[in-house]
């Protein structure tokens, strides 16, 4: 196939639901990780398409849902000093922080900007060499690179006036955590495809292999899904227990060499809070010490801020697939995206946002 449209073709998605439905012979959790293959998976319908014994549950693949609050809460502090512009992709600004969020803060005078590319942070340092340009650098391993080569753009421009706030996540620390966990009910999983294009597979391997589970790298369109769920489940079924990729057209087993050099240029790994989750054993990317002068954490001197999150939000139950989002008491009265309480019913790629817009409810 070449065309988008073919992954989209209704003929066949029905083909491979017909062969889902063979196949499955008793009860499995497969958990799709990332928040675009949720939002596919609801937009499309296909939860309400499959056999009643398989289920899916939602994971911690949403990178605005998983920044620590405490990040927002020194976000919000840095953009309201008055010599800096804080600059952030449009979905980070409404997330909820302690008390104030991006958004709130640009309605009292802070000076944050919304901007399409990191590159286009740095053009503002360069326009502005008075001002701090600070960019919000959040995401899994997709969005690292492009981060990491705009710091090195501003250091080969002698910009000094730039700097990110970096808030990068691992997936791999996260599948061990959850299938560590003695909560633990998911048997396979669908990779994200966006990850593995820059990352690869070959991560996975010792993961599938150590804890008996099918993991699936897999695309982001209808027939992409089905038959990443049909490969997974002829593996459970079959016992079988191995990565295989289902996104053949974006992922090698090595991903982008290019990609991964600019990341271990900017940064290194290290132990890192997920909202909802907890501390997870090095699961997050920082700024290495040699670029200090480009991490604003470390510019501005907020890393002291104390946090306080809803008490009501349930969102680490839903980023771990505990509960569905319909199943926290507030969704959809107390937390909606005009109001929300957590940042999963904020993101474009939040489990609680997908089931609020597209009517959704764990028993439809
Ligand atoms: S519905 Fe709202 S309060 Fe409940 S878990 Fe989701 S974001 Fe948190």
């Amino acid at each position: 196939m070449k065309f988008v449209d073919e992954y989209r073709d209704p003929a066949l998605a029905g083909q491979l639901l017909a062969e889902i439905r063979q196949t499955v012979t008793r009860p499995w959790v497969i958990m799709e990780i990332c928040g675009g293959h949720t939002h596919a998976i609801m937009k499309n319908g296909l939860d309400q398409l499959l056999p009643a014994q398989l289920e899916l549950v939602h994971g911690p693949g949403c990178p605005v849902c998983v920044t620590p609050v405490e990040t927002i809460d020194r976000a919000v502090a840095i953009a309201a000093r008055p010599e800096v512009i804080f600059t952030s992709f449009g979905d980070m600004l409404r997330v909820p922080g302690s008390a104030s969020s991006l958004f709130m803060a640009k309605s009292t005078g802070a000076d944050v900007r919304m901007v399409y590319s990191p590159l286009e942070a740095v053009a503002l340092a360069r326009q502005h060499p008075e001002r701090e340009v600070v960019f919000f650098a959040v995401g899994f391993e997709t969005t690292a690179p492009g981060n990491g080569m705009a710091l090195l753009q501003a250091k080969r421009e002698g910009l000094t006036n730039f700097s990110l706030l970096a808030s990068h996540v691992l997936v791999p620390p996260a599948i061990r955590a959850l299938l560590s966990s003695p909560t633990n009910r998911v048997q396979g999983y669908l990779a994200p495809g966006h990850v593995c294009t820059v990352m690869g597979w070959q991560e996975y391997e010792s993961l599938a292999e150590e804890f008996r589970v099918p993991i699936v790298p897999t695309g982001f369109e209808p027939v992409d899904i089905l038959a990443g769920l049909l490969m997974a489940l002829r593996q459970l079924e079959a016992g079988r227990y191995v990565v295989e990729n289902q996104y053949g057209r974006s992922v090698s087993r090595e991903g982008n060499r290019a990609a991964q050099r600019v990341m271990a240029e900017v940064f290194t790994v290290r132990d890192r809070a997920w909202r909802g989750i907890g501390v997870l054993p090095a699961s997050g990317l920082v700024i290495r010490d040699d670029l200090a002068g480009y991490d604003a954490e470390r510019k501005f001197a907020v890393e002291s801020i104390r946090v306080r999150e809803s008490e009501l939000c349930q969102s680490g139950s839903v980023l771990q697939g505990l509960i569905k989002p319909d199943g926290c008491p507030a969704f959809g009265r107390e937390c909606t995206p005009e109001h929300p309480l957590g940042a999963t019913m904020v993101s474009g790629e939040g489990a609680c946002a997908a089931y609020y817009r597209y009517h959704r409810t764990s028993h439809a």
